[in-house]
């Protein structure tokens, strides 16, 4: 079996038109823009990267960026007083904290300042529970552009057995609580569980977020199974850089179903999901119908 590639980047850019068109109804017809605040802290190379691409893409689907660019020694109090700013700025309906934050800022209680309806990463501690209750949440945007695209490939995922590799907050936990919401049979496995390879072998949905490069050889994956491959590694190979997922793509690909590719899979659906949940909060936060398709 050869696997169908799940085009990430085609999809992003789908969920992106979507957005754009909301965007412009809202305008149109309210005469509102969402706006998108997004706060760095220092200078890491990584964080700049991303901070100047979300806000590229906030601009090109017509809604407003903001960008506050903090000194590395910022006092915690200060970065509390700016988000509690953006907390009662009407014309801002998304923030974002770029993390990691300095070792000298506690990002628990500086992700929980974030008012929890403009919480577009899904991390305040009352959008992880209201997730977990099944009530309506901000959810995480790395697992909501994994479902998206599990619900586009499969349709309904009811009963399918799911597995998730990985238990972090920001993806595996998630990750696992859409799929159980999604009525999937859901596995979560991590760097204690028991023979992985046996508990892979189980699902028609795999999971990988680990951060391990290409650690799911294909001989653990069920025929026909689906691969959504989260892992985003640098590894250096034959002298050349190269990006690779958690899945070893070429003798997984032999054996699924369906497969993301990474590049090019799970990460450009990241800040798609990102500007999907900052246009999901400004129609929460004006009482408007919420954007079909854009939401778990
Ligand atoms: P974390 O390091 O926070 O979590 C990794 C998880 O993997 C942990 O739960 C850990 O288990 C588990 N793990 C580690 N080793 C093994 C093993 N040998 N077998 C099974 N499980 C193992 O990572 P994140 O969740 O933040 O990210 C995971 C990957 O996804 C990374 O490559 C990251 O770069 C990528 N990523 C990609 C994004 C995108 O936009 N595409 C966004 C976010 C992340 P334990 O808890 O027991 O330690």
């Amino acid at each position: 079996m050869t696997a169908t590639i799940i085009d990430g980047k085609e999809f992003a850019a789908r969920v992106r038109v979507k957005v754009g068109d909301h965007v412009t109804r809202l305008k149109n017809d309210h005469g509102i823009t969402p706006g998108l605040a997004v706060v760095l802290v220092g200078e890491d190379p990584a964080s700049q990267v991303y901070v100047r691409s979300k806000g590229k893409m906030t601009v090109e689907v017509g809604m407003k960026s903001v960008e506050h660019k903090l000194d590395i020694n910022t006092a915690e109090a200060d970065l509390l007083a700016l988000i509690g700013q953006l907390n009662n700025d009407p014309e801002i309906h998304g923030i974002l904290v770029q993390l990691p934050l300095p070792k000298h800022l506690n990002e628990d209680l500086v992700i929980n300042s974030i008012s929890p309806a403009k919480d577009v990463d899904g991390f305040h501690i009352s959008n992880v529970g209201l997730l977990g209750t099944g009530q309506k949440s901000m959810v995480p945007c790395t697992p909501l552009g994994c479902l998206m695209m599990l619900r586009d490939h499969h349709g309904s995922l009811s009963g399918m057995n799911a597995v998730v590799i990985g238990r972090s907050n920001i993806v595996g936990k998630p990750m696992a609580q859409l799929l159980l919401g999604d009525s999937c049979t859901v596995t979560i496995a991590h760097s204690r569980t028991k023979d992985l390879a046996d508990v892979v072998r189980r699902a028609d949905i795999v999971v990988a977020a680990v951060g391990r490069p290409e650690m799911v050889p294909g001989d653990w994956i069920k025929p026909g199974a689906t691969v959504i491959d989260v892992g985003i590694n640098r590894i250096e190979r034959d002298g050349k850089k190269k990006l690779v997922g958690d899945a070893d793509y070429e003798s997984c690909a032999a054996v699924a179903g369906a497969i993301t590719p990474v590049p090019g899979g799970v990460g450009p659906m990241t800040i798609a999901c990102l500007l999907a949940n900052t246009v999901t909060a400004c129609c929460r936060a004006h009482g408007f119908d919420e954007p079909e398709g854009l939401t778990a």
